[in-house]
């Protein structure tokens, strides 16, 4: 096998002067919080205003006979009045959420004050609607600023959220109301992304007609468009009609910090979603935390996140852990590549942002298009770019660092998960050396521990399975409704340790390097083999845009490799370069990754958070195109029918 990487990035050290942490401040407050979790939580609560201060900090069983994860129990709190309340005295004219919109001619400013209003203004609508603690609202929104509006007006009121990703279809919608018997639904008349109108509400509508989805009574609906709708007297209510004329104060309920904030799922990439219960003070720490070390962010940064808040990292990364900071975090309505593919560099020079998170399916479809994708932008302002979601091929995050951040911003490539609630693994930028492809390091209170299949824990560089062995602040409880799912998932594989489903290898210094997901592992002739590697080795090829590899059965080998492969612009399929390709992998990494089939394929599938879904590739490799699985969260299914129609193994 190669070497997984090649070049190392040190820290640059003007960035290490500023950095809140640096490599010294990294290893010893690690040691610290690995020791002493109580003490060094015990610590971290205190960034977080408190009614009653936590004197019980951390209860963790993850015994599977007893699944049982308590952080600072008997304290109190509102996440809502830590996001907004306790910043008006000292920066209530700073912009708390900068607004894009999908026309590169709409954009708002929001101010502290005014986000409070809002919120305020929302929460005694909701109040008058009747919600109240521990009531389950699901949002499904577009990316304006009621959605984080509503997110912080539910907190506010100790309602629960339950954000529903503004592409899903109405049986996702209704599968998720009734799944929280959910008694109200804010949503708009219409989303608009890419130039093209979604109709939400048509899609609440249908969802509301399944059995079982009449227990939501009441719909609240944001102008967004004006776009023809229907509407249900009794049920339906505009947004502005209920808000407007509410006042602007709204006293935050009394949380307990093991309240429910927020109940979200997962993006199903592996199978049906799971309805995580994330719950109040440990989540806020620990986004706030995370947030604060992982983008070493500063007072008065412009900070991006590009992703949605159906997911878990626009929660954590676009609106709680940047407004528990007192930051300014942008919120951009549309995609990436509209009108042009050069977009996202010109909200970067237009807002001068100085971080960028964003994810390898962004980054991948950029490069397809070459290194002038990005000429209508300097892109000067950058300090830090980050990424999330997959992982991310040594080949792409060289492109990222060199074109979208000239050569200058380090990379942050962040390993984490919904049912985490905020980043585990990631380098921070003053104190860690850079590896593309590798999420380096643990962050503060974070065990994780590589095993092999018989749960035996490997010491040293190893590679396996990617457990951690210790409750973190952000971890979430439960499955909605369903411990018993919570446990069998993550805790009964390896008994005592959380399974992450994860393959992963440790390296000579400690990095950690993700190597896909365990169930994708290959096992071709009795080798094991990550899908990450291999796919990375066909990414660095020119004519490679995107690649996906998963195992089908073959007769000698047990395991034959079938690779999916979308070219980058310019670039045709011929037999001579599927020749070229099969040649470039045996050198790259050997005879043994030698792929058997070769699929071009003009696109992907992907769950609608942009991450590949294997698992209907691997049955189109199979030819068994009759049981695809759960599709629900599948962006666009005509890429299937696609690949079906031309698939090479029949
Ligand atoms: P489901 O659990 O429903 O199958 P999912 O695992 O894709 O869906 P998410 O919680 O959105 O749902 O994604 C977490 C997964 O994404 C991780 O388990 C990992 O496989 C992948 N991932 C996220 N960030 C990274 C990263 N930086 N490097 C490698 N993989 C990553
Ligand atoms: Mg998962």
């Amino acid at each position: 096998m190669t070497e997984l990487h090649k070049n190392t990035y040190p820290v640059p050290e003007a960035l290490a002067k500023n950095a809140w942490i640096d490599k010294a401040k990294y290893e010893a407050l690690y040691r610290q919080s690995i020791e002493d979790p109580e003490g060094y939580w015990a610590e971290q609560a205190k960034r977080l205003d408190w009614i009653k201060a936590p004197t019980k900090i951390k209860h963790s069983s993850l015994d599977p006979r007893n699944v049982d994860i308590r952080w600072f129990e008997d304290g109190t709190l509102n996440a809502s009045a830590n996001c907004l309340d306790r910043h008006l005295e000292t920066r209530g004219d700073q912009t708390a959420i900068i607004w894009e919109g999908d026309d590169p001619s709409e954009s708002q400013n929001i101010t502290y004050r005014e986000l409070h209003a809002r919120t305020c203004q929302l929460a005694n609508a909701l109040k008058a609607l009747g919600i109240g603690k521990g009531d389950v609202v699901t949002l499904y929104m577009p990316m304006i600023p009621e959605a984080a509006v509503a997110m912080l007006a539910c907190a506010r009121i100790g309602a629960v959220h339950s954000v529903v990703f503004g592409g899903f279809s109405p049986d996702a919608v209704a599968q998720r109301v009734i799944g929280a018997q959910s008694k109200l639904i804010i949503t708009a008349d219409e989303s608009v992304r890419g130039g093209k109108q979604v109709p939400l509400k048509d899609n609440v509508d249908a969802a509301l007609t399944r059995q079982g989805a009449e227990v939501c009574e009441k719909v609240l609906v944001v102008k967004r468009t004006g776009g023809e709708i229907d509407w249900h007297e009794g049920r339906d209510l505009w947004y502005h009609e209920q808000v407007d004329g509410q006042p602007t104060e709204c006293a935050a309920e009394e949380m307990g910090a093991e309240d429910p904030l927020f109940i979200l799922y997962t993006s199903g990439s592996t199978g049906a979603p799971k309805g995580m219960k994330h719950t109040t003070g440990g989540y806020l720490t620990y986004v706030s935390l995370t947030h604060q070390y992982v983008f070493d962010y500063h007072d008065g940064d412009i900070y991006w996140c590009t992703a949605d808040v159906g997911w878990v990292t626009g929660h954590s990364y676009i609106v709680y852990g940047p407004l528990a900071n007192g930051g300014t975090t942008l919120m951009f309505e549309g995609v990436p590549n509209y009108p042009t593919p050069g977009r996202m560099g010109e909200i970067v020079d237009k807002h001068q942002v100085n971080i960028l998170y964003t994810a390898p399916t962004a980054i991948r479809a950029l490069r397809a298009h070459g290194d002038d994708v990005m000429a209508s932008s300097t892109r000067e302002s950058l300090r830090l770019l980050g990424s999330v979601g997959e992982p991310i091929n040594p080949e792409a995050w060289e492109w990222y660092y060199r074109v979208i951040g000239n050569s200058r911003c380090p990379v942050v490539d962040t390993w984490w998960q919904t049912e985490n609630g905020g980043i585990l693994i990631a380098p921070l930028p003053g104190a860690t050396d850079l590896k593309p492809g590798s999420a380096t390091l643990p962050l503060f209170g974070v065990r994780p521990g590589i095993v092999d299949n018989d749960g035996n824990l490997l010491e040293g560089a190893a590679e396996g399975n990617l457990v951690i062995l210790d409750s973190w602040p952000g971890i979430a409880r439960s499955i909605w409704g369903d411990h018993e799912r919570f446990t069998q998932t993550y805790f009964s594989t390896y008994p005592g340790m959380y399974f992450t489903g994860d393959g992963c290898r440790r390296d000579e210094d400690g990095y950690y390097w993700i190597t896909g997901r365990v169930d994708d592992v290959l096992n071709v002739s009795g080798h094991r083999m990550g899908t990450a590697e291999i796919e990375s080795a066909l990414v660095a090829h020119d004519a490679v845009a995107e690649a996906a590899v998963v195992g089908f059965p073959h007769d000698i080998k047990g395991q034959g490799i079938y690779i999916y492969v979308t070219l980058t612009e310019g670039h045709e399929p011929s037999e001579e370069l599927q020749k070229e390709l099969v040649k470039w992998i045996r050198t790259e990494i050997g005879p043994i990754a030698s792929p058997d089939v070769i699929q071009w394929a003009a696109d992907l599938p992907k769950t609608r958070s942009g991450k590949i879904m294997r698992r209907i590739l691997r049955k189109i490799a199979a030819n068994e195109t009759d049981g695809l699985g759960d599709t629900s969260t599948l962006a666009d299914p005509s890429v299937v029918d696609e690949l079906i129609e031309h698939r090479a193994n029949r």
